[in-house]
């Protein structure tokens, strides 16, 4: 079977699993369609993975297709938009039918979940690389940009932080104990928070999904709405089982590790007040919009160092 006639039998099906009555036409003409409802606005976003710099060589294919997948709808996720389609430009070293199925099994597997629907993508040989380019779609107006924070407003996380990033000591461990496997789980099958982000429309003044680590990310949303910011490290959402394996260094995880996947926003006390009660139990408030243009780091109310490579445990401002 050559190489097209493997993907058309592996990817073209992936065609069928999500907001299929929005796509007039998927894969197998010049052009996908997609359909925009008027008083709807396109948002799309396009995220390239290179074997060895975004995941590891030899990485297992079934967990690429969920993983390339799920990292590309978080960025739906973060501008609260509705997922639509995707489409997939690979780049293969050789046309491996095992790997291809594995891929295309992982890929499907997330396109269900999340509800998006392969729309094309382009085949190329060369080093083994992923571009997935993701659609979704907003009331018009409605996407939530990072520029909105305003000081006095709530900084919230979704879920747990820190625990994919302690999977990285454990990618080669062959028997992984349980609180090992739950930090493995959170790096090979990332769930963007794609319901979260939608129901935040309207209601979180800024969002960004954190893939580099809650202070790179809450960074990209002080820059943009030019405020600053103060978080207590006591009220970071860690994991028992990371704290478990990770000891006093789980708070660094939280702060600094990335790949986790879990939406931060900033919201107005009153809009949180707002918010319905299954909402405000998917978010912890961590800390406050400040009118500076800095982070600044508590621990119980109390200043922290926020030194290079993490937080520190012991050292004060003072
Ligand atoms: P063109 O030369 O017009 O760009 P291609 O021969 O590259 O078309 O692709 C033919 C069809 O197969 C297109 O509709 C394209 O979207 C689809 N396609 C190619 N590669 C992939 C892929 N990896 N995943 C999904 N669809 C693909
Ligand atoms: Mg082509």
């Amino acid at each position: 079977m050559g190489e097209f006639e493997l993907i058309r039998r592996y990817f073209f099906p992936i065609a069928e699993v999500g907001n299929t009555s929005a796509v007039l036409l998927g894969p197998g003409d010049d052009c996908a369609i997609q359909r925009v409802e008027p008083g709807t606005d396109l948002v799309f976003s396009v995220d390239t993975l290179v074997e060895g710099v975004h995941f590891p060589q030899r990485y297992d294919p079934e967990k690429l297709g969920w993983r390339s997948l799920a990292v590309a709808a978080s960025d739906l996720a973060a501008m609260g938009a509705d997922p639509v389609c995707f489409t997939l430009a690979l780049t293969l070293p050789d046309a491996d039918p095992g790997w291809l199925h594995a891929y295309a099994r992982g890929l499907a597997k997330a396109a269900r979940h999340f509800g998006l629907s392969l729309a094309g993508g382009d085949t190329t040989r060369g080093p083994l690389t992923l571009s997935l380019q993701v659609h979704g779609t907003v009331p018009r107006d409605q996407a939530i940009r990072r520029s909105g924070a305003k000081a006095g407003d709530h900084i919230c996380v979704s879920g747990t932080l820190g625990d994919a990033g302690a999977a990285l000591n454990y990618l080669d461990n062959a028997t992984p104990g349980s609180d090992e496997q739950a930090a493995l789980t959170r790096y090979h099958y990332p769930e963007p928070r794609l319901d979260l982000g939608a129901r935040l429309r309207g209601c979180a003044s800024a969002a960004v999904d954190i893939s580099d680590g809650l202070v790179a990310d809450l960074g990209h949303i002080l820059q943009a709405s030019g405020v600053g910011a103060c978080v207590d490290v006591s009220k970071l959402p860690v994991s028992a089982a990371l704290t478990r394996l990770a000891g006093q260094t789980a708070v660094n995880l939280a702060l600094n590790a990335g790949d986790d996947y879990e939406l931060c926003i900033t919201i107005s006390p009153k809009a949180w007040e707002g918010l319905p009660g299954d909402i405000r139990r998917q978010l912890t408030v961590i800390g406050e919009v400040t009118s500076g243009n800095d982070l600044a780091i508590t621990h119980n109310g109390q200043p922290r160092a926020l030194v290079a490579g993490g937080y520190d445990h012991f050292r004060t401002d003072s």
